[in-house]
């Protein structure tokens, strides 16, 4: 058989352990008593996955001071590169799952805003992280964790290996399906490596483990589904001999209580070693603990309620931008990602500054949300070395209680994605800077370009919750000369084309929702006179833009008159003369561009032809003048 062939096997041997013989009791209890996030509309794991859901409620007591490690995950249900990430994540626990009597697979989503104060006593700086949390472990200073440095399902799984080995070497705690991780000494024999085992243990596998490498602890830990064998380590040759290994050849051994020793061979990995071991002990009867199959909690959401009748209006109106995403967007940079943050300090205090005093300008909200903003920056301004998220949090809940209602919305409308994981958040938080730089073009009393870019470009360095959109955000905009932009115009031009080269590089890409798929902004069909290029090579990369057609396009879509209230709860909240102009757009825009010059067309017919009226008219009464008087009679 190929090495190809084996790992295969090997690979799809471990997918079949999972399914085969486990979960585990406690594990299948973890999942089942999992809480489920109070919005249904975050998380990227769901019941059907093997990976424990944490949340503020459950966290505790589900990996602080437990008898089994823990690997979590922090992430962020809307940053990018965590969606990305989610299948292997999965694919990850499915491997792991015969480790957990001993190690958990978890995962905590920082978006759902009733886990900020987890992911911000954990220090979570980027999206996604992974953290081990060893058996007893307790929170800190300075102790969140051993975090992991990795995303390869195979380098993952040997540091967690190394992590858990290590730790029995230096804790104490009740578990008795702890391995005994400590390496064979020339004083062990086969006799002695029975000697204070449970009677329950049939067999003990010897495995030789080459040095510098976690490949004794990976097969001791997934063999911990067999409740009948024990697992002991060898790096010594000359103790491995003792118990008929021979490294190169037959790297692995079985001893029964007679003593007696069968070595076997496989190739130097751990798959290898749990595949022959699998082959051997199935030979002898010896099975691991009885299939407990998962029952997932109840069928995941897929379609939010009202979703397709959401989807159709926004398929309807392309180009609208709605009331109910700025407001989902200023709400969760606020309670969210800001509230999030341990400390705020030096570069991140004033990039906090910077945003709230442009959100102030630019706000929104209603008459209560522009309250709001306005006393939050007042209450951040007056700090000038730190503010914590915690602090920050609570002033923010206390004026939202002085002020309610602040928002008129509670749910995205053009961003919401056919699917409760894709969009969301980022597409607001877009929407929310394009507005914002139209404003400031609009405003004759800020003379700043870069006042926009330079809060948006602050916020997201410093708090946007999607690390790798962050960082590829400043590495564009200081290739893009985001310093250099020269007049507020060219802002809105210049996050215009910013956003276009992010559709560009996203096209096509898993966090794509299909019913939105990335394409060049505006579209041909939202504004033909924005293309110099002809309609049908509008998906080139290479279009040449009409930029001043663009630039009115944008001034016209995110003025604040013509921001759609589609889905708000509550209008009364928001300014009520926006409403007639807004309606006036959606009736212009029923219509295509033909059926307006068609209308503009029978317009100057009608007027014509009333003059014409008019004239015929006049030119008869003056001709019947001769008559000498009037319809009364009078001359
Ligand atoms: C600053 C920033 C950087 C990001 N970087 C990454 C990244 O590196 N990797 C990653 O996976 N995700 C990244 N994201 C997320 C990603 O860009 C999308 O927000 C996400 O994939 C959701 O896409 P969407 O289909 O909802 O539309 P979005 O791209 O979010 O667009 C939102 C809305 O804006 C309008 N729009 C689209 N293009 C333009 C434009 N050029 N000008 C004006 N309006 C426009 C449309 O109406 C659209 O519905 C980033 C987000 C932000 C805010």
């Amino acid at each position: 058989m190929s090495a190809t062939n084996l790992v295969i096997l090997a690979v799809s041997l471990l997918v079949d352990f999972t399914s085969a013989g486990v979960p585990l009791p406690r594990y299948e209890a973890l999942l089942k008593e999992q809480s489920a996030p109070s919005d249904p509309t975050l998380g990227l794991y769901d019941d059907e996955d093997k990976v424990v859901r944490l949340t503020v409620n459950n966290f505790n007591a589900t990996v602080v001071d437990q008898n089994h490690g823990a690997l979590v995950e922090f992430y962020n249900t809307y940053c990018g590169h965590c969606r990305r990430f989610a299948p292997t994540y999965k694919t990850l626990s499915d491997h792991l799952l015969p480790w957990s009597e001993v190690l958990i697979v978890a995962a905590i989503d920082c978006a759902a805003e009733e886990n900020n104060g987890v992911c911000r006593n954990y220090e979570v700086m980027g999206y996604p992280t992974l953290r081990y949390l060893g058996p007893g472990f307790q929170p800190g200073p300075q102790h969140y964790g051993q975090s992991l440095h990795t995303q390869d399902i195979k380098e993952i799984r040997e540091t967690l290996a190394g992590m858990v080995a290590a730790e029995n070497l230096t804790s104490s705690h009740n578990n008795s399906h702890w391995p005994n991780f400590h390496y064979l000494s020339e004083n062990d024999s086969a006799s002695s490596l029975f000697e204070g085992l449970s009677s329950v243990k049939q067999y003990v596998v010897v495995v030789h483990e080459p040095e510098n490498t976690t490949l004794g602890a990976e097969v001791a830990l997934f063999m911990t589904q067999w409740p009948t064998v024990s697992v002991r380590r060898v790096v010594d040759p000359a103790v491995a001999a003792k118990f008929k290994i021979d490294p190169s050849n037959r790297p692995l051994s079985l001893v029964d209580r007679k003593g007696e020793i069968t070595a076997y061979a496989a190739e130097p990995n751990s798959e290898s070693y749990v595949k022959k071991l699998w082959e051997v002990l199935g030979k002898k009867n010896i099975t691991t603990r009885p299939a407990k199959v998962h029952q997932p909690l109840a069928t995941p959401p897929t379609k939010i309620t009202g979703q397709n009748e959401l989807i159709n209006e926004v398929h309807r109106n392309k180009h609208f931008v709605y009331q109910a995403d700025l407001e989902q967007a200023i709400r969760t940079v606020l309670h969210n990602e800001v509230s999030k943050v341990g400390e705020i300090s030096g570069e991140k205090l004033l990039a906090l500054q910077r945003f709230l005093a442009v959100l102030q300008r630019y706000n929104p909200l209603g008459a209560n949300g522009h309250q709001l903003v306005s006393k939050l920056k007042d209450y951040v301004v007056q700090f000038n070395e730190q503010v914590s998220g915690s602090q920050f949090e609570e002033e923010l809940k206390r004026l939202e209680a002085q002020l309610s209602p602040v928002y008129s919305s509670t749910h995205f409308v053009g961003c919401a994605g056919s699917s409760p994981r894709l969009r969301g958040f980022s597409c607001s938080l877009w929407t929310l800077f394009h507005f914002m730089t139209v404003q400031a073009a609009n405003n004759e009393e800020s003379q700043d370009p870069l006042e926009v870019l330079q809060a948006m470009h602050g916020y997201i360095k410093n708090f946007f919750g999607c690390t790798e959109c962050s960082e590829h955000f400043q590495a564009m905009a200081s290739r893009r000369k985001i310093w250099s932009v020269p007049n507020k115009e060219e802002a809105v031009l210049w996050l215009w084309a910013a956003h276009n080269e992010v559709n560009q590089r996203l096209a096509g890409d898993a966090t794509e929702d299909p019913e939105f798929p990335k394409k060049q902004f505006p579209a041909t069909d939202s504004c033909s006179e924005c293309y110099r290029t002809p309609a049908s090579k509008s998906e080139n990369l290479d279009i040449e833009w009409n930029k001043s057609a663009v630039l009115a396009f944008l001034k016209n879509i995110y003025n604040p008159l013509f921001i759609s209230r589609y889905g708000v709860q509550r209008e009364e909240l928001l300014h009520p003369s926006e409403d007639k102009m807004r309606q006036k757009r959606q009736i212009i825009n029923v219509f295509t561009d033909m059926d307006m010059r068609m209308g503009m067309l029978l317009y100057a017919f009608c007027i014509a032809m009333m003059v014409l009226a008019f004239k015929l008219f006049a030119f008869k009464g003056y001709r019947k003048k001769p008559y000498g008087h009037d319809v009364l009679g009078k001359v």
